[in-house]
């Protein structure tokens, strides 16, 4: 059953849109978790939601050195306060010293529990101690300096959602409820098939005329990073029995990421060799720069259906198609809740022109105080060119109706993970 047009080539919005619409049926599938210990999570992805087993803060929580006091109590000032106790971090203040009372202060750390009665923290450094008594040059407003109990979480609250993409600050979350194990998805085996003749294993002496195989080592890194698992499958040949094999192979994995092979040339095979399968292909083309010819399909495999991208070989292609189009297939695999792309602006250092028609994504730099962030195209000499975007830090993304951007006008970029 193959079906689509031969040549549907949509533009950038409605392709990422056509991924992102298959993606979300792939996550609404059930898949296997199983359970890591907090550290192993990291860019994984949460199968169960964690919540809160007390309140956060679970007390009154001071957040500075000081004097816990009753802000009525600086209504004029210098105010003297008698300190009838000390709260250091851990400890709370002894039940025979009773509740803060106007005219009395309690020495307090950060951190400590705030003591009933007060309702503010003025910090140590507008205080001056003597024997008994402090005294005190500057006002508070009831609340200052006091991290209300349960004002970040209550007790039984959801911190963290099933579907969460494992990072730093979910770590920090997961061990502040104790949860020293979590549920994880079980990552999806990602195949990779490089494809041409030109092409040779890394640790081949390339012939004059070869490259070696650089887009299954940059595909494999950016599956890694996306927190699944690379297969990656030995070079396919530009021919048709040999290539068969191969992607026959690669649909044992979740996804199938061919390189190469996918332009207009007379040994271009895949999206043939696809639709022999009986591919269903949802798009041959996006109208990007670096990325126009690629493919994207699924084909029907012992009763599931296996999605491929058949990405284009040039290497910067491969990349920025990667992140483009196979990130949220992998993401929705691995059961991460859909996430959009995210850009960010900075200010065009020089002028730039172009041709209407493409979304481009070219290596640039961005670099600058946060106040006047600036973006530069690094030297690209097109599509095949990885030096470029090793330089690079971002693409800047060109909009296809503009013809030139002025220098100093804020443009988007996607940022290189
Ligand atoms: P293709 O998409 O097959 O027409 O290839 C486009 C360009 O990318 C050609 O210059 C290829 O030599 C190059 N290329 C294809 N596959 C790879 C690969 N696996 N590693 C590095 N470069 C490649
Ligand atoms: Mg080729």
């Amino acid at each position: 059953m193959a079906s689509t047009a031969p040549n549907s080539v949509l533009s950038f919005a409605d392709a990422r849109a056509c991924v992102e619409q298959h993606a979300a049926m792939l996550h609404a599938q059930a898949r296997e978790t199983e359970l890591l210990s907090i550290l192993d999570s990291l860019n994984r992805v949460l199968a169960e939601d964690i919540a809160a087993d007390r309140d956060f803060p679970p007390f009154p929580r001071a957040t500075r050195d000081g004097f816990a006091l009753r802000a009525q109590d600086l209504s004029s000032l210098p105010a003297k306060l008698k300190v009838i106790g000390q709260i250091k971090a851990g400890t709370s203040l002894p039940p025979e010293v009773g509740p803060v009372m106007s005219g009395t202060c309690v020495e307090i750390m950060t951190g400590a529990p705030v003591p009933d009665g007060s309702d503010a923290v003025v910090m140590v450094e507008y205080t001056s101690a003597t024997g008994d008594h402090v005294e005190i040059t500057r006002g508070v407003k009831s609340g200052d300096n006091i991290v209300p109990t349960g004002s970040e979480a209550h007790a039984n609250q959801i911190l963290l959602k099933c579907g969460s993409r494992i990072s730093y600050p979910q770590i920090a979350v997961a061990a502040s409820v104790g949860k020293s194990k979590v549920s994880i998805y079980r990552k999806p085996r990602i195949a990779i098939l490089s494809t041409g003749d030109e092409v040779v294993d890394i640790s081949a002496t390339p012939g004059p005329n070869q490259i070696r195989n650089s887009n299954s080592f940059s595909l494999a890194a950016q599956v890694l990073a996306a927190g699944a698992d690379p297969v990656q499958l030995p070079i396919a040949p530009d021919e048709r029995t040999r290539l068969r094999e191969l992607i026959e192979d690669g649909l044992y994995s979740e996804l199938l990421l061919l390189s190469g092979g996918v332009s207009m040339g007379k040994f271009d095979l895949v999206e043939e060799i696809l639709r022999e399968f009986g591919a269903e292909i949802f798009f041959t083309g996006a109208m990007i720069q670096p990325g126009k010819p690629i493919v994207f399909g699924r084909i029907s495999k012992g009763g599931k259906q296996k999605y491929f991208l058949g990405l284009p070989g040039n290497p910067t292609s491969t990349m920025v198609t990667f992140e483009l189009f196979a990130r949220p297939m992998i993401d929705a695999l691995s059961g991460a809740s859909p996430s959009s792309l995210l850009f960010v602006q900075a200010k065009l250092k020089a002028d730039f022109k172009t041709k209407p028609g493409l979304t481009r994504f070219l290596p640039a730099r961005v670099f600058g105080s946060h106040a006047n962030p600036e973006v530069e195209l690094v030297g690209w000499q097109g599509s095949g060119d990885i030096v470029s975007v090793a330089r690079a830090n971002c693409f800047l993304v060109v909009p296809p109706d503009l013809e030139r951007i002025a220098a100093g006008e804020f443009v988007s970029l996607l940022p290189r993970s």
